[in-house]
């Protein structure tokens, strides 16, 4: 990262696209240094940045009120006008001087529905400044930025899967993610030629990150990686999990090192399917991701369940929760023709149960974080 930028203000505006992620396979491990699958979906954030003005200013299309700050540095700012502003913060602390700007951003992806607007929103915005002040950030310097945003200066506790993902996503691919090593490798994930679809539905149960569920599983992890005494729960091989779960007196320590562990190997089962062109081969291990994380580590809702539940009985090869719980997303890997009655199944389904009408749309991997003409 230069500490200075090089070139002059500019007033003609620059724009950056990054997309929201399903996570195909690998939920709440990432935090614990292991293995996840997501994907990019097409629905994303654009990010328009403009060199001018004698502040900082941020506006949303999905927001009603403009925050305008006369320093660029941490202020008392609504939290979604945090996200915006938060990488002009930690870029001015580290030394580079920020000119003054406006940021304004608008994204399809819904918010708060465990399809990573977040990421989508904080990516494009790192994205579209590195442009626009000509920073020359590496792919490193990009992503921690874009995690330090969402855990130093909104505070919440994700584990850095939907910035990677949404910076480095490859078209056509789902992307394989060591979230030790922070290495990715795209992995083919063609659908179509498969005959298949992956449809998701937005159950709109609300779910809630920042929320102390959320941060109560990522420390039940790490206190029982510490009595294990390994560093992560990365480090217990499918092989070793029950004798590690026999290791832990708290029943509930047990279960999250069962769900995390096993998780790990169905992602590295699913990789190695897709890589050999085996899309239709990928459903029974999503279905058995989603038991664990219903019965182990018990962030799902009713809702959830019912739409998975639904989803199989409509004929999905698999189905699960995606993303981080409490609410949200559940795919299903559908043959094509079987997405309108798996639809129509589901929505009678959320009826019966008297919830609000999911939605549902079929996604395919889109590609990461770019620049777009503005
Ligand atoms: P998810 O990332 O799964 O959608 P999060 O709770 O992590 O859910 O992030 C949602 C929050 O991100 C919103 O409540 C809002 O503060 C912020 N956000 C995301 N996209 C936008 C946007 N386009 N405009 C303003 N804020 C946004
Ligand atoms: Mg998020």
């Amino acid at each position: 990262m230069t500490a200075q930028n090089s070139r002059q203000p500019v007033s003609e505006p620059t724009r950056a696209f990054a997309p929201g992620r399903v996570n195909l396979i690998g939920e709440h491990t990432d935090y614990n240094d292991g293995f996840v699958l997501p994907f990019a979906l097409g629905l994303g954030c654009t990010a328009t940045v403009v060199l001018a003005g004698e502040g900082w200013s941020a506006t949303s299309a999905q927001q009603d009120d403009e925050v305008a700050t006369t320093t660029c540095a941490p202020s008392d700012v609504p939290g979604w006008a945090t996200y915006v502003l938060g990488p002009l913060w930690l870029l001015a602390d580290r030394g580079v001087d920020v000119p003054p700007l406006r940021i304004h951003v608008d994204s399809n992806v819904p918010l708060g529905a465990g399809l990573s607007s977040s990421a989508a929103l904080v990516c494009s915005v790192i994205t579209a400044l590195d442009e626009a002040l000509s920073l020359g950030l590496s792919a490193d310097e990009s992503l921690a930025l874009s995690r330090a945003v969402e855990n130093d200066v909104v505070g919440a506790p994700t584990g850095g899967m939907d910035q990677l993902v949404s910076l480095r996503a490859v078209e056509g691919h789902a992307l394989f993610c060591d979230m030790r090593s922070l290495e990715t490798s795209p992995v083919p994930f063609d659908l179509e030629a498969a005959g298949l679809a992956l449809l998701v539905i937005d159950t709109r149960a609300p779910h809630r990150h920042v929320d102390g569920e959320y941060a109560e599983r990522r420390a039940g992890c790490e206190e029982a990686a510490r009595v294990l005494g390994v560093p992560a729960l990365r480090d217990v091989t499918a092989d070793d999990v029950e004798a590690a779960v026999e290791g832990l007196d708290d029943d509930r320590l047990q279960r999250y090192v069962r769900h995390v562990v096993t998780e790990n190997d169905r992602v590295l089962a699913t990789v190695d399917l897709l890589s050999e062109g085996d899309v239709a081969g990928i459903g029974p291990l999503l279905t058995a991701s989603h038991a664990p994380t219903r019965d182990d580590f018990a962030i799902s809702v009713p809702e959830v369940d019912a739409a998975v539940e639904a989803l199989l009985e409509a004929g999905a090869l698999g189905a699960r929760m995606t993303g981080g719980g409490f609410g949200g997303c559940v795919i299903g890997l559908l043959p094509t023709a079987g997405v309108e009655p798996a639809v129509d199944i589901v929505t009678r389904r959320f009826r019966d149960g008297g919830w609000q009408e999911p939605t549902g749309f079929l996604v395919t991997p889109g590609p990461g974080a770019h620049v777009v003409p503005a």
